[in-house]
């Protein structure tokens, strides 16, 4: 029996370290989600920012256009000008004059503002495609070391299949049953260990009397609060 509860002791080991392999395999892909949209959203980011540029860009160019197309017309006015032999019609066309000049300075205005905001607006981008740079390589980074990890917990779970399953063969039919039962009913875990008088599983205190009977018996005892099977686990050692 002494065998049997050491195999069944290991056993327990090795199933509750699947467990928490499972646990961390199943975190992993939420937490590579989590640093994948944290980074789209960067992207997205800088991806608004370009358009924004771009936008101006356009806007400048039509007021470029806009522009000249003004000082042309002003140009023809005023070659107009010395066409005209009416006094009445001269002075209107003066005053038209004065109209497209003030026209075309206020185009100006707006052009140069919009080369102010051009400029202003490409520095921010080129430090946010800086910034998107850094980001791409720390994100590929952590994904990479993630997908290591996975790969790495992949085959220590195959170990521990491994290992189980030669464990199983080792242990009678019997005594297995057992311990899947009360597995079944104790949250995953069929055997504790003992100390200070406390079961490891429940947490509770145990008779005194079975307290030291455990650390003689080789016999299989239980917890008689949560019924998983208990061993003298000796931690002065
Ligand atoms: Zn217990």
């Amino acid at each position: 029996m002494k065998e049997h509860l050491a195999r069944l002791i290991e056993l327990q080991k090795i199933e509750s370290a699947a467990g928490r392999i499972h646990t961390k395999r199943k975190n992993l892909p939420v937490q590579m989600k989590m640093l994948e949209e944290e980074f789209n959203l960067f992207c997205e980011c800088v991806e608004t920012q370009r358009e924004q540029v771009e936008s101006v860009r356009k806007h400048r160019q039509e007021k470029d256009a806009q522009l000249q197309s003004g000082q042309e017309t002003l140009k023809r006015t005023r070659e107009r000008l010395f066409e005209v032999k009416k006094n009445k019609e001269y002075q209107s066309m003066l005053k038209e004059i004065e109209i497209f000049e003030g026209k075309n300075s206020q185009t100006e205005d707006e052009v140069i503002a919009l080369l102010d905001e051009l400029e202003r607006l490409e520095t921010a981008l080129k430090t946010k495609e800086e910034e998107l740079e850094i980001r791409r390589r720390g994100y590929e980074e952590e994904r990479k070391k993630i997908e290591e990890e996975m790969n790495a917990l992949a085959g220590d779970l195959d170990g521990c299949v491994r290992k189980s399953e030669e464990l199983r063969n080792d242990i009678p039919a019997e005594l297995l049953r057992k311990y899947e039962q009360i597995k079944g009913v104790g949250r995953g875990v069929a055997v504790v260990a003992a100390w200070k008088e406390v079961c490891g599983g429940c947490h509770m205190s145990l008779p005194p009397q079975l307290y030291n009977e455990l650390q003689k018996t080789t016999a299989l005892i239980t917890c008689p609060n949560c019924s998983r099977i208990i061993y003298w686990e000796n931690r002065n050692g």
